[in-house]
């Protein structure tokens, strides 16, 4: 693969958190082992729960631990005649329909995989205008297996027709989803490195599907999941300590160097809390991804 480009994509509804620098310090470390940019993206597009404060301090925050926002940031909901055209296209196909059905109906009447609720399908091919308020859009989820090599979690296959069922692109409030948008966005920013936490993981065959349904000759890219933090046996932290906002820490005498080396430590990557310098980073994650890119 010829240039590598990757993203970091906070979503401003909230303040950043440990969990966050720990993402950070992958994406950074990571990107500069394997030569990639680093692209920023407001994912913005549930405006019900972001908030313009929100962004303001992520951007800060990310200033603080050395990732710079560019001028005329690239934001969802600036995208909003992007994702209609998609949309549209999609439907042209017959591949959207609305749905009806509320949140109880679908836990009552759907299958679960792995603690997922998987949508049977219930509207599809039911005649409910595409408009109708109180209705979402699904896509039309073949019934496909996707398969890769993720550079942390080795040889994953999903298959999301039958993992989650059709996918929700726009929600009863008429925003577009994360999972529409999150797609569209890959594909036109030029991801081709997606680094993320492994909470996310289940996502990725979903987003291979639609991903080949909006622009089939785009090749897969480059997948790395990595583990979220956790004390050394495993066990989750609680979460006050995870969700306390990085102003609680950047507003103290302690510096980006001394916060990454304890969030390092708490996810178990070094033995002590030594401070890291940013240049530290590529030697912290050597290795992943190395034989993918190559
Ligand atoms: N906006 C998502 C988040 O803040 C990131 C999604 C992704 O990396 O695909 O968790």
């Amino acid at each position: 693969m010829s240039s590598l480009r990757t993203r970091l994509a906070p979503s401003p509804t909230g303040h950043l958190h440990l969990g966050h620098v720990l993402h950070i310090m992958y994406v950074q470390g990571i990107a500069a082992n394997l030569g990639a940019d680093i692209v920023l993206r407001i994912e913005d597009h549930d405006q019900s729960r972001c908030r313009p404060e929100f962004e303001a301090s992520i951007c800060e925050d990310l200033a603080w631990l050395g990732v710079t926002a560019p001028k005329g940031l690239w934001r969802q909901s600036h995208r909003d005649d992007v994702y209609r055209k998609h949309l549209e296209d999609l439907m042209r196909r017959h591949l959207i329909y609305a749905c009806s059905c509320s949140r109880k109906d679908v836990q009552s009447s759907i299958g679960q995989h792995s603690g997922e609720l998987t949508y049977p399908g219930t509207c599809r091919g039911r005649p409910i205008p595409l408009n109708q308020e109180e209705t979402c859009l699904r896509l039309v989820i073949p019934d496909e297996s996707f398969s890769l090599v993720d550079c942390m979690k080795g040889p994953i296959s999903q298959n999301p027709a039958h993992q989650c069922g059709d996918v929700v692109v726009r929600d009863r409030l008429k925003q577009w989803t994360y999972q529409f948008a999150v797609v569209i966005d890959d594909l036109d920013q030029g991801i081709n490195l997606i680094i993320r936490g492994e909470d996310l993981l289940s996502s990725t065959g979903r987003q291979l599907a639609m991903r080949k349904l909006i622009k089939p000759d785009a090749p897969v890219p480059i997948f790395v999941h990595h583990p979220l933090i956790a004390n050394p046996a495993g066990q989750k932290l609680s979460k006050r300590i995870l969700s306390e906002s990085l102003k609680s820490y950047s507003r103290t005498s302690l510096g980006a160097d001394e916060l990454r080396g304890f969030v390092a430590n708490l996810a178990g990557l070094t033995p002590d809390a030594s401070p890291i310098k940013l240049d530290r980073l590529p030697e912290l994650f050597r290795g992943i991804g190395e034989k993918t890119s190559t």
